[in-house]
């Protein structure tokens, strides 16, 4: 468990470092089994994802009862719902990361460019505006993530999952590159070759 918090601190580091999240936004967290069952280990409400220390990682079970002190992320019921739905996925990884969330707020949708696997589809899957912290968008992204492992949550942020937490990490930087990808691909096509 000890290493499982370490994790956290260490990948919330990580991505405050990489831009990823900023102020007080964004929440990661990784699901681990103990004795009681499956336990998840998420960031804390109201603070910061740069400094944190072990005794502000909070602990739940996967109905969200509060196993430690702390509260957790306002976020929380979207983790345990992906959780409970999706038995492969041990770390989750939210942000507002600029790219990705500029794409969130426009009607322009973020392509799947090569490295996300094979392309069935051509673009990332996205739901609807809910507010953030409601039941509504627990429930829309959990059943809008369905076997993917990145959500577009419009006019909000992104969500990326993963087996552990380094692989939800590694994707939420790759949706970001992506996006700045598109997005400077776009502003490029937009201005006259004046050579
Ligand atoms: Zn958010």
């Amino acid at each position: 468990m000890k290493k499982n918090i370490a994790e956290i601190i260490d990948i919330s580091n990580e991505i405050y470092g990489k831009g990823l999240v900023s102020g007080k936004a964004g929440n990661i967290s990784a699901r681990f089994k103990s004795e009681i069952g499956d336990v998840v280990a998420i960031t804390p409400t109201l603070k910061s994802l740069s400094n944190l220390n072990e005794e502000d990682i909070v602990l739940v079970d996967l109905d969200g009862n509060i196993l430690t002190k702390g509260k957790p992320s306002s976020e929380v019921n979207m983790h345990l719902e992906i959780y409970k739905k999706r038995p492969d996925v041990n770390g989750i990884v939210h942000t507002h990361s600029p790219y990705a969330t500029g794409f969130a707020h426009s009607s322009k949708k973020i392509k799947r460019y090569e490295g996300f696997g094979e392309i069935k589809v051509p673009y990332l899957a996205e739901i609807d505006y809910q507010k953030p912290g409601s039941d509504e968008l627990a429930n829309n992204a959990s059943e809008g993530l369905g076997e993917e492992d990145v959500l577009v949550l419009k006019k909000h942020g992104v969500i990326c999952v993963g087996k552990n937490l380094k692989e939800a990490e590694l994707l939420a930087v790759f949706v970001e590159e992506t996006a700045k990808t598109q997005f400077v691909t776009y502003m490029l096509n937009s201005v006259e070759d004046n050579i």
